[in-house]
């Protein structure tokens, strides 16, 4: 937990958001500026900075943010129309939040 993070206020309850799924490890949440039909943020419970900053003992965590994407994605109907997983990495990449997560975008007509 990282002071004054906004995700980490998410992932612990001191924000309220609705969260779709959460287990041990992560959160899933609705992005609040949607940029496609389907627009959910997998976040990790565990304040990672970035893709630059995970350790090798984070690589579970990173094995579980795809298995649950692709339940996410089947559970909001986008799985077989198809739909983009990725990873803003630091400000030149578009990172706004310092605290890691994954974009699932789909659902265009
Ligand atoms: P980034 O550019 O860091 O990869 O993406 C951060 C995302 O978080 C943006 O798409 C932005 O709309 C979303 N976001 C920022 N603040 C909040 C918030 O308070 N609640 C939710 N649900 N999403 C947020
Ligand atoms: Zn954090």
């Amino acid at each position: 937990m990282e002071k004054d993070c906004l995700f980490c206020k998410i992932a612990s309850g001191q924000t309220p958001t609705e969260i779709l799924f959460e287990d041990d490890q992560l959160v899933v949440f609705k992005d609040i500026n949607p940029a496609a039909p389907v627009h959910l943020l997998i976040v990790p419970k565990k304040h990672i900075r970035s893709i630059n900053d995970i350790a090798e003992a984070d690589l579970p965590i990173i094995g579980q943010m795809h298995w649950v994407a692709r339940e996410m994605a089947r559970q909001h109907g986008v799985s077989s129309s198809g739909y983009r997983l990725f990873t803003n990495v630091e400000k030149g990449g578009g990172q706004l939040i310092f605290h890691l997560h994954m974009h699932l975008i789909g659902g265009w007509k």
